[in-house]
């Protein structure tokens, strides 16, 4: 039997928890009740749960329980909270997701901030942004592709001295750095995220909207989560996805250190075994696990069809299909041939020293491959 492949793309989504499909499981068929039915037994414990789960996320975010809306996954509160800047003017960034770069063109009225070479977004630059019809400013709080960790304390904090909504995707941040959206980052009024890219299901997240806060729907209907976002609401996905958070809230500091760990060994190991490659994004202020590597004269995508062992990625998986260089990569200064040889390695809790070793060695013998057939 072949190997099992090796999964190098945490960024893109992550395997359940056990731990999280455990406590699943009863809401798929013991408590299967309707969250709203609340008129009889079934739907009152599936509220109860709902609630409960509730109370936990605000609980990891250090915000109050009302200010947590469930949603499908962070591109539905991506575009929720992109309403908010309708009839007025925006301020995001070219590097952002694309269920915020998507919705930002349909506004219009959008100021697009540039990164630095290694991803940062400057918060002065975010200040002579502002203007006086400015609705809301949206800068994700860490990046999924070349995991730069944004200064989003400053923003909020200039967003809320110029008395500006601001929203940040905390999709690919939350449970992989700390991410306290209460005192800390009082700033904040919006904040999105997903199950999913922490050991949670998919199909479910959540959007934090601080309270006093209105905002337009983009699902309309019954009128659950307090208007915000109608349809039933996914019960199983919530008992998961506040589980998936606690265990984070847990574990991610210790997690964090040895990801940071086999990252750089990683980092050192390929710049010292592969001739001609660099890393795109910061060696601080970066993912634990976010490696991003540029090969001279290879292109990615044959990379990663020669190197079955691993499941590896050449971007977000959501622009997957799509193609043409990264325009993460290029905003921070790649050629568009230096975007089109990059590989986005995901570290994640399954991830040991001998796949650091064996990837290694793969990419070794498969770049110099790569690089010998295009030469001829
Ligand atoms: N924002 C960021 C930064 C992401 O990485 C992703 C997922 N790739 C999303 C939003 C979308 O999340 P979901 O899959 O839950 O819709």
């Amino acid at each position: 039997m072949p190997e099992a492949p090796i999964y190098l793309d945490h960024h893109a989504t992550t395997p359940c928890d056990p731990r999280v499909v455990e406590k699943m499981l009863p809401y798929f068929t013991e408590h299967f009740g309707n969250a709203a039915s609340i008129i009889h037994a079934h739907g009152r414990k599936a509220s109860q749960a709902v609630e409960d789960a509730r109370i936990a996320i605000a609980r990891c975010f250090k915000v109050l329980p009302p200010e947590i809306v469930f949603t499908a996954g962070a591109t539905e509160s991506n575009n929720i909270a992109l309403n908010f800047a309708r009839g007025g003017h925006l301020i995001t960034s070219v590097i952002e997701h694309k269920s915020i770069v998507e919705p930002a063109k349909r506004i219009g009225n959008v100021t697009w901030l540039e990164p630095d070479r290694e991803g940062f977004i400057d918060p002065d630059a975010v200040r002579q942004a502002i203007r006086p019809d400015t609705r809301l400013v949206s800068i994700e709080a860490a990046n999924g592709e070349i995991g730069t960790i944004q200064p989003v304390r400053e923003i909020a904090a200039i967003c809320r001295e110029r008395n500006v909504a601001f929203h940040t995707d905390i999709t690919q941040a939350a449970g992989k750095i700390d991410v306290d959206l209460g005192a800390d980052l009082a700033g904040v009024t919006f904040a999105s995220f997903s199950a999913h890219k922490i050991y949670g299901p998919k199909g479910i997240g959540g959007l934090f909207v601080r309270r006093g806060t209105r905002v337009e729907p983009v699902i309309i209907g019954g009128g659950q989560e307090r208007n915000l976002r109608s349809g039933t609401v996914n019960v199983p996905g919530v008992i998961g996805m506040a589980v998936a958070l606690q265990l984070r809230a847990e574990e991610m500091f210790a997690e964090a250190a040895k990801l940071t760990e086999l990252r750089n060994w990683l980092w050192d190991l390929v710049l010292e075994k592969v001739p001609n490659v660099s890393v795109s994004g910061p060696r601080e202020l970066r993912l634990p696990g976010n490696l991003n590597l540029s090969f001279a004269r290879v292109e990615s995508d044959a990379l990663i069809l020669a190197m079955k062992r691993f499941s590896l990625s050449s971007g977000s998986a959501c622009s997957a299909g799509e193609r043409g260089p990264s325009r993460v990569l290029t905003a921070i200064g790649l050629s568009d041939a230096d975007a089109m040889g990059s590989i986005r390695i995901g570290l994640g809790k399954s991830n040991t020293d001998e796949h650091i070793t064996m990837l290694v060695d793969d990419l070794a013998r498969t770049v110099s491959r790569l690089r010998e057939i295009s030469a001829a």
